[in-house]
């Protein structure tokens, strides 16, 4: 008999909340059937001794899109302990997706996440056009990690509206198509819907991204419409563009979960931001206030400073400033 695995002298961090403590993991029939001091028998044994031994953690926001065409380790997310990852967050999505617009989209992760134009177009076989297909696509793919998708926001208006996307609001038939491809999207697994109202997400010619040019009524009837089938997560970048347009921008969340009974994430700051600071304790205290009230509201905060890699070729932070362009 005996284990199938055992994880000797690791250090134990379980997930429950409990301080670490050393011991041995042991695994039979793909579960965990023993933490302890084990002395079973085992047909493969790893040891772990300095390691910690942890559930594996799941990132909420990712933009693996299009990483995930190429690279099946699914890298640097893997060697932090990450098993599953979301991508599709912000509104930035490969799909839906026309042939015509393919370079556009992957310029557009260019712009926002750094991600080279060349290197989506060189690694990525981009067989689909609508969102099923996307995740059918990355459902035959060889995946070492987890992956769950959003339908996002800039994708999807792109799609239905054309270049009308950048400058428009949505007219009935555009609102209804939205809707309709986000309901097809999570009859077939979609986590939920993603946008983005952040100032920092622009095209690459510097205009705002096709979410940001929505109305709130457009982001109203795509969670109506997850409402209506009691499934999906709606997710957002924030809008930090000054303390009173992030304000109403929080006015905006509490109305929508509370409206849907939808699951709302967000991103918040764990730092101070700028000559406005909006301290993490005020939008903590905001996500608590909203909690009372009955709605399920989430904030999303890196662990560690975000850093960015300065080149006057890329996209800098100082972009937005009217004396860096001069
Ligand atoms: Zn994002």
């Amino acid at each position: 008999m005996g284990l199938d695995l055992l994880v000797k002298n690791g250090t134990v961090v379980d997930g429950s909340g409990v301080a670490r403590y050393q011991g041995d993991v042991g695994i039979k029939d793909g579960r965990i059937n023993a933490i302890g001091r084990i002395r079973e028998p085992a047909r493969r044994i790893i040891d772990a001794d300095g390691l910690i031994v942890a559930p594996g953690f799941i990132d909420g926001h990712t933009h693996m899109d299009a990483q995930v065409a190429w690279d099946p380790l699914g890298s640097c997310s893997c060697w932090h302990g990450v098993t599953t990852v979301l991508m599709g967050n912000c509104g930035f999505a490969l799909a839906p997706c026309g042939p015509d617009d393919r370079e556009w989209f992957a310029r557009c992760l260019e712009a926002v996440e750094d991600i080279p134009t060349d290197a989506m177009m060189a690694g990525i076989d981009w067989t689909w056009e609508t969102f099923p297909e996307y995740l059918a696509n990355v459902e035959q793919l060889p995946k070492g990690l987890n992956y769950g998708a959003y339908i996002g926001h800039s994708a999807l208006r792109m799609y239905v509206m054309g270049e009308r996307a950048l400058t428009e609001a949505a007219n009935e038939d555009d609102l209804d198509r939205m809707a309709n491809a986000v309901e097809e999207a999570l009859l077939v697994g979609a986590v939920g819907f993603s946008t983005s109202r952040a100032t920092t997400h622009i095209t690459p010619d510097g205009t705002p991204v096709a979410s940001r040019i929505a109305e709130w009524n457009e982001i109203d009837r795509i969670v109506a419409s997850m409402a209506k089938m009691n499934t999906g997560v709606f997710q957002i970048g924030p809008d930090t563009s000054s303390g009173s347009a992030y304000k109403e921008f929080l006015q905006r969340l509490r109305k929508i979960t509370l409206d849907n009974g939808r699951p709302v994430m967000f991103g918040i700051s764990s730092t101070k931001q700028g000559d406005d600071p909006l301290p993490w304790q005020s939008q903590t205290g905001f996500i608590d206030e909203v909690v009372a009230e009955g709605g399920h509201i989430w904030g999303q905060a890196t662990t560690r400073p975000i850093s960015a890699v300065f080149s006057a070729k890329s996209y800098l932070p100082f972009d937005g400033l009217p004396v860096w362009k001069q």
